[in-house]
């Protein structure tokens, strides 16, 4: 853009008039663009630089609860310097001087600022804009309040000596000021300053014009990253990682500076991320809070420094935006996993209905085969006792006897899966029995290269259980657990004593299960284990026992990994219906 230019000498009125118009023009036109702050300052600057030929524009500018105050210098043969920094103000609203600042003139521009000056003064026109001709002399200016009251300025101009304050405010709100330097003496004309100051007002709309089409363009980006959430958040098909992955993608362009945001959120240990991510120095944080629990935060970090704003480099809006982000997240998974849990639950049930189903069966079976067996028995057991046998009858007859001593082992074991054998109700100390049970297995782990690891609560209050039962529940998830680890492993054998109840938890560093197979482990004689080795029904029975004492077993398995059983037991017998018979 090419800017007019005061022509000191020899200038009509005019053609004065003319080019201030036009840089007024040029200065509306260029604040249409919704440039940044510091980006508008700066601008200004140059423009008012170059077309007053000053050799300093100061720009002061609120903004953020503070003050930005830029600077351009331009000295003959240079190329000009910028710099800007932001000023707190007092709880009265002015600026509070630096350390490096002349206090007296920082309480100069305070009090044009705040329209505190006397307006009738030589040095002061009518619109509040102070200036002088030679700023090394000492002045004074009287206050609007108190007349009398004058204040004394000392050679506050420092190298120059022509010097015009311009207090700028837009809907009687001051917003800022506008000083023009000169290193000549004398350099402001009566008609220039008044057009300087029309210019002013000018500005002051371009200002307004700023801030309005940046507050749009913050608000759409916001909007659009809303709906974007939003967005994903309809799709109950999408899975929760890509949800919070394009998240993760949609935070960055809400933000002030799109090309440096690195945004990441961590959520159950899981991070999702932009490319590049770093924590950084200027971080924004908020946690994912979902009843109550911290489960996981969001944050947005700048790669590169950036200047002052509310919260560090930062907009109060992009924090109101990342606690809502959070928010929205944390709605998300809570709607998220009330669904699982739905699901979850209807499995359960489900479960549990096939098993009490396959219980029923079980139980009809077993009490059918029972009788006949028992005939067997009997009868296979006289005939062995009978005198005169042959050799071979008597072997056969050994034959018969086992089979059916085998088979009643079979229906013994789908009673109690079908809890059709109450249990037996005492006092049972769990530690002392799990012991029992682990002094049995010791010389077995150390021939098959298994570490046992013993770890029993030392306050386990004793349980009403019956303790034949409980023993079967520890030997068959041993036996289970030692099968699991061919190679050798560990094996964690634990008692938790918590609130109301107690938990036996067998842990084996096995082969674990696949899904399909951990969906089908109570179910009589499903077994993954060659004929001989398994008979599929060690954890029916557990299953059986652990229901009939009112308990419950969780069973967590990774493939390769291992296996971990968790029984909970109350520790007083409940009030439930204990079997399926009818
Ligand atoms: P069995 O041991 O006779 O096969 P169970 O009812 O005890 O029958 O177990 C059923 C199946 O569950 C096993 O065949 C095996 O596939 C699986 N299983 C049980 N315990 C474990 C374990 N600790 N590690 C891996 N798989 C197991
Ligand atoms: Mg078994």
């Amino acid at each position: 853009m090419r800017h007019p230019r005061i022509v000191k000498d020899g200038a009509f009125q005019s053609e004065l008039v003319e080019k201030f118009k036009v840089l007024s023009h040029q200065i509306l036109e260029y604040s249409n663009r919704g440039e940044l702050r510091g980006d508008f300052q700066r601008e200004i600057s140059s423009m008012l630089l170059d077309f007053s030929g000053c050799n300093v524009i100061e720009f002061w500018l609120k903004g953020h609860g503070k003050y930005f105050r830029s600077e351009m210098v331009c000295l003959v043969g240079k190329p000009s310097l910028f710099d800007i920094k932001p000023y707190a103000q007092n709880e009265k609203g002015e600026i509070i001087p630096g350390p490096n600042d002349h206090p007296e003139l920082i309480d100069l521009y305070n009090t044009i600022i705040q329209g505190r000056i006397d307006l009738s003064q030589p040095m002061v026109t009518e619109r509040g804009s102070v200036w002088t001709g030679n700023a090394k002399k000492p002045f004074s200016l009287r206050l609007k309040v108190n007349k009398k009251l004058h204040r004394r300025y000392d050679d506050i101009g420092g190298d120059y000596s022509s010097l015009l304050l311009i207090p700028l405010s837009v809907n009687r709100e001051n917003i800022g000021l506008l000083g023009l330097k000169s290193k000549s003496s004398h350099y402001f004309k009566k008609d220039e300053i008044f057009l300087y100051e029309d210019l002013s007002r000018d500005l002051e709309i371009a200002i307004t014009h700023r801030d309005a089409q940046v507050d749009l363009r913050e608000r759409i980006k916001e909007l659009t990253c809303l709906y974007r959430i939003a967005q994903l958040a309809a799709q109950p098909d999408l899975p929760m990682r890509d949800i919070l992955h394009e998240i993760v993608k949609a935070i960055p362009p809400a933000w002030l500076y799109p090309e440096i945001t690195h945004a990441r959120i961590l959520f159950n240990g899981d991070s999702f991320s932009t490319p590049d991510f770093q924590p950084g120095r200027h971080q924004q944080r908020a946690d994912i809070i979902i009843n109550g629990k911290k489960r996981g935060s969001i944050e947005v970090v700048y790669g590169e420094e950036r200047p002052e704003l509310d919260e560090g480099p930062f907009l109060k809006e992009e924090r109101v935006l990342l606690d809502t982000l959070s928010k929205e997240i944390a709605n998300i998974i809570m709607g998220r996993e009330a669904a699982q849990d739905k699901l979850n639950l209807e499995e359960q049930v489900r479960h549990a209905d096939r098993l009490a189903t396959i219980g029923q069966l079980a139980a009809g079976v077993a009490h059918e085969l029972n009788e006949p067996l028992g005939s067997i028995l009997g009868f296979s057991q006289l005939v062995k006792k009978s005198p005169g046998l042959p050799y071979q009858v008597g072997r056969d007859m050994e034959k018969i006897l086992n089979a059916s001593l085998h088979a009643r082992d079979i229906v013994k074991k789908l009673l109690i899966f079908a809890r059709q054998m109450p249990p037996q109700r005492i006092k049972v100390n769990l530690n002392q029995l799990v012991e029992e049970c682990l002094n049995f297995f010791k010389s077995r782990c150390a021939r098959d290269k298994i570490e046992l690891i013993c770890a029993l609560s030392p306050n386990l209050p004793e349980i009403d259980a019956d303790p034949s039962q409980i023993n079967q529940v520890v030997i068959n998830l041993m036996v289970n657990a030692f099968q699991a680890m061919p190679q050798g492993g560990k094996l964690k054998v634990q008692t938790v004593f918590e609130g109301d109840r107690v938990l036996l938890i067998i842990e084996d560093t096995g082969i674990g299960m696949s899904e399909e197979v951990l969906e089908k482990i109570f179910t009589p004689f499903f077994t993954t284990k060659e004929v001989g080795k398994g008979t599929g029904l060690g954890l029916p029975v557990v299953h059986g026992i652990v229901t009939s004492h009112g308990g419950s077993i969780q069973v967590y398995s990774q493939i390769g990994r291992g296996t971990r059983f968790e029984i909970q037991l109350p520790m007083t017998r409940p009030n439930v219906k204990e079997t399926y018979s009818e």
